[in-house]
């Protein structure tokens, strides 16, 4: 095994809409590993390192998608695992023990060591599972090693975060028993997005919360029968349970995505601490005008065209419903790679009756749904968007709605521009 420092580089539980039909796909996919989630969970934990276990490609991808630090010391690598790892003439757990102890006896900076497994890792079963409990108990308390795995094999990108989320909630410590009702956000958000969102609900009187994942591992917080959790993505299904597992309750509520979902989502919160609704309204007010007034710019170019998702994200759910609700597009086609039923459930419901909802991925078909339907706007992976292009259709990368900041009051005005721009450019093409 030899170490390359880099960043990253292939279906849930089937849930069902109570309201709607859902169309469910199975066949060839188009989407990222869940490697890709450590682009953002490494700028996110501060203290934390991602080790990942895999191939040359997995180096490969973690590097083309996050770039390399050149002026600060990396926070991922990619332990590749050479032909005589594969072919099991070494043992894989000796030759990872070795790389863990060179890496932490050069960097005493790191407080939690994430083992991550890949599509070799997982193929030739490596079990990281034990080797995050070996190397931790010698580690700890100056190192929390913990494993979760990004492969390609079943899983799409954003999943990656949820198994990472979900890996550190074991960890988490236990609230008090006589703790009074603790309200936990869930998802990692950008710094400033984050510490708008606190000052939204320091403003609501919610002093005291709680953020998974936090940026120091010093700071995790606890977790018990007294959380309340509220989820800022859709993708954490695992994270979910983990919580509930752990007596946590979720606050049911929309995406923090446009004015009207960020409101949504503070009332929720509002309600689940007792805090009068007229002060909420009072908080919300300035951050929902302001937001409904950005959105604005984008809607000359948005009302009344018509939209289909590609299954990529995790994130199409919300954000058609976002775009339907708040700048009148007609979603024609959601489709998502899994449909998180009861997360989703008040989102599906505001979407309109005819948009087709579909779950899974099976690319030739949605292609031939594309060509029949030919909507205004596709929002797809990034491999399907060029040859999209060449037939003439407009596309949206879906990825990119992920690396930027699209959550609360501040940024709705931007995320309604994510989707305006490539209509604009399509329409001075064409002039
Ligand atoms: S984990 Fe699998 S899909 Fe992801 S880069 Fe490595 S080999 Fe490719």
């Amino acid at each position: 095994m030899s170490v390359a420092t880099t960043l990253p580089g292939c279906d849930a539980p089937q849930a069902q809409s109570a309201a709607k039909p859902v169309l469910r796909e199975r066949g060839q996919r188009e989407v990222f590993c869940g490697l890709t989630g450590i682009v953002w969970l490494h700028r996110k934990m501060q203290d934390a390192f991602f080790l990942v276990v895999g191939s040359r490609t997995c180096a490969h991808l973690l590097q083309s998608a996050a770039g390399v630090m050149i002026f600060a010391e990396p926070r991922f690598a990619t332990a590749i695992m050479e032909e005589r790892d594969l072919a099991g003439m070494v043992d894989a757990q000796d030759e990872l023990d070795r790389v863990v102890t060179r890496l932490l006896e050069r960097r005493p900076d790191i407080k939690t060591l994430f083992l991550v497994g890949s599509c070799p890792s997982e193929v030739i079963k490596l079990d990281l599972a034990k080797a995050a409990e070996r190397l931790g108990a010698q580690y700890m308390p100056r190192v929390r090693i913990l494993n979760y795995s990004g492969s390609g094999i079943e899983t799409t990108f954003t999943q990656g975060e949820d198994a990472c989320l979900a890996a550190l909630v074991p960890v988490m410590p236990a609230e008090a028993e006589a703790a009074p009702k603790q309200l936990l956000m869930v998802g990692a958000l950008p710094d400033i997005v984050e510490d708008q969102f606190l000052r939204l609900l320091g403003q609501l009187g919610i002093e005291h919360v709680g953020v998974l994942p936090a940026r120091n591992a010093r700071d995790l917080p606890p977790v018990g029968p007294n959380t309340r959790y509220i989820l800022a993505q859709p993708f954490l299904s695992d994270t979910a349970m983990a919580l509930e597992g752990r007596g946590a309750t979720r606050i049911n509520a929309l995406f923090p995505f446009g004015a009207e979902g960020t409101s949504d989502w503070l009332r929720a919160i509002g309600r689940e601490f007792g805090i009068d609704s007229a002060h909420v309204e009072a908080v919300i007010a300035p951050g929902r005008e302001r937001a409904a007034r950005a959105i604005e710019h984008s809607k000359a170019a948005l009302q009344g065209k018509r939209v289909t998702f590609l299954p990529d994200s995790q994130l199409e759910v919300p954000l058609a419903r976002f775009l339907h609700t708040e700048l009148g597009m007609d979603p024609v086609e959601v489709g998502t790679p899994y449909l998180h039923a009861s997360h989703c459930a008040d989102e599906v419901a505001l979407l309109p009756e005819t948009t087709r909802i579909s779950e899974g991925q099976h690319v030739d078909n949605q292609l031939d749904r594309v060509r029949s339907d030919k909507p205004d706007l596709i929002v797809c992976g990034l491999g399907l968007a060029n040859p999209l292009e060449a037939e003439g259709f407009t596309t949206k990368w879906a990825i990119e709605l992920v690396f930027s900041p699209i959550h609360g009051f501040d940024q709705a005005g931007d995320l309604a521009e994510l989707f305006a721009r490539p209509m604009r450019r399509r329409d001075r093409l064409e002039v």
